[in-house]
């Protein structure tokens, strides 16, 4: 059996349960095949796999809370510091019912090499909790940040661990977690990124992830000599990703005409309306149902189908596993060119097989999506120095971030004869440079 196939099955059998987790290990591990084989023997004696795909640590933690009732709840918090050979542990914080152990140590496998890609001193690490944001009054999630941080304090620190927002964490949560370890530690220090700007926060950070999604989408489809400008697209999700890719995608000259929730979708042939969208959701904190008050020719479908329009881009930014092998092959039929991935595995290994097998452009996410953190670490950067760039500065350090992620995974991909295939590219290029650190810090 090859090494490759060893460690596989090592994780699955000893992390029966966790079954994103072995998707993100074997769709990175696979395509690492051509530079694992060429070392193998040294990367075995050095178990280099084994240490790669085991985080250095992780932490489970009873969260207790008091709801508006009086009630008290209990839920789980997870941090999984996963590896920080190339700086410390940078990744974000998950506040959703679905959270598991599993989920995390995806996410943060994940980080590992997005971090990387963005040439950045960042480990990788993600945490969260399965608590339900949804429904819950400001002094209930403040309640809950506040216990969350009591506990996760122990571990992070603005040189050791810094966590940011990530599905149910925004500007609210991160201000109620920040002034929770303030109060405890009595340290005013970069501890979490995604701040408010009156305290640390850096401008672009809430649209990095959106803006850098689309600065990689329009260099990629250049580099496969299409133009970004008149295309039509298709977003999934209506969070923090999903707005900011619809409102830099609209400033690039292409139209977005869908956007979802959990309970349904919307489609506006004329273009999605960005200051409704984010009325209806940063303001209100509402559903999707309200778009059509804004925008009458909308169209509102329950349950899934974003990808049943025809378009030319489609852009995942909602979740884990929304586009499926069905979806793929209805992108396909429909003569969609590209799908670059806003959300972390947002597609299906069979469905990633099939758009690659029909020659659609496909960016994964941990290249596609890795504004945020770049940004995040940029954050870092600034709060070190007590300074705060302009919007301006941060922006074009965005988009040159992304401009050359985009090169280097071509690149990569190209090295190990496999021009296109950017899954190939983004793993390779982001496992390279763990590697070396790895092997120069020793057995750690
Ligand atoms: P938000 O919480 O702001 O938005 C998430 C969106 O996805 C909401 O519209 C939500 O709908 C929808 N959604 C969440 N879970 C599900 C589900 N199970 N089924 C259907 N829809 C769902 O999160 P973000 O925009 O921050 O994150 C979106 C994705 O991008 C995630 O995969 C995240 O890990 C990734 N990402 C985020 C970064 C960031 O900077 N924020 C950085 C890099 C990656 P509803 O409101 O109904 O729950």
């Amino acid at each position: 059996m090859s090494y490759i196939d060893e460690v596989i099955e090592e994780v699955v059998s000893k992390n029966p349960s966790e079954p994103e987790f072995h998707q993100a290990v074997k769709e990175v591990l696979e395509s690492l095949r051509p530079v694992i084989e060429e070392n193998e023997e040294l990367y075995r004696r050095e178990a280099l796999l084994e240490r790669i795909v085991n985080p250095e640590r992780q932490f489970k933690f009873r969260v207790p809370w008091v709801d508006d009732k009086g009630q008290v709840h209990v839920n789980t918090g997870y941090r999984v510091q996963f590896n920080s050979a190339i700086g410390p542990y940078k990744g974000g914080l998950r506040l959703h019912p679905s959270v598991n152990l599993g989920i995390i140590k995806f996410l943060g496998f994940e980080q590992v090499f997005k971090n990387s890609l963005t040439g950045l001193p960042i480990g990788g690490g993600k945490g969260g909790s399965d608590f339900d944001p949804k429904g819950k009054s400001d002094r209930e999630i403040m309640a809950f940040c506040q216990s969350f941080m009591t506990e996760l304090c122990k571990y992070i620190g603005a040189d050791t661990d810094v966590p940011a927002g990530d599905i149910g964490v925004g500007a609210r949560e991160i201000g109620y977690l920040f002034g929770q370890y303030k109060r405890i530690k009595g340290l005013y220090e970069g501890v979490l990124t995604g701040k408010g700007l009156s305290y640390g926060g850096s401008l672009a950070r809430t649209e990095a992830t959106g803006y850098g999604l689309l600065y990689l989408t329009e260099e990629l489809l250049k580099i496969n000599g299409i133009e970004l400008a008149g295309k039509i697209c298709s977003v999934s999700g209506s969070g923090n990703v999903a707005i900011y890719a619809t409102q830099k995608a609209h400033q690039l000259g292409a139209k977005v005409v869908t956007c979802s929730d959990s309970n349904g979708w919307v489609y506006d042939p004329e273009g999605i309306d960005v200051d409704a969208l984010k009325e209806i959701k940063e303001v209100k904190r509402a559903r999707l149902t309200e778009y059509k008050n804004y925008r009458p020719n909308s169209e509102y479908h329950e349950g899934r189908g974003v990808w049943s329009i025809k378009v030319d881009v489609a852009l995942p930014c909602a979740t884990q596993n929304e586009l499926h092998l069905e979806d793929a092959k209805q992108l396909v039929s429909n003569g969609c060119l590209a799908v670059c991935e806003g959300a972390n595995m947002p597609t299906t290994l069979e469905a990633t097989e099939y758009l690659q097998k029909n020659k659609v452009i496909f960016a994964p996410g941990k290249a596609a999506n890795a504004g945020g953190v770049a940004t995040s670490a940029l954050e870092m950067s600034q709060n070190s120095e007590r300074l705060s760039w302009s919007f301006e500065e941060v922006d074009a350090r965005l988009k040159r971030i992304m401009v050359d992620i985009t090169h280097n995974i071509d690149a990569a991909a190209k090295r190990y004869d496999c021009e296109g295939n950017y899954v190939m590219g983004a793993n390779i290029a982001g496992f390279e440079k763990v590697v070396d650190a790895m092997m120069a810090q020793g057995i750690v």
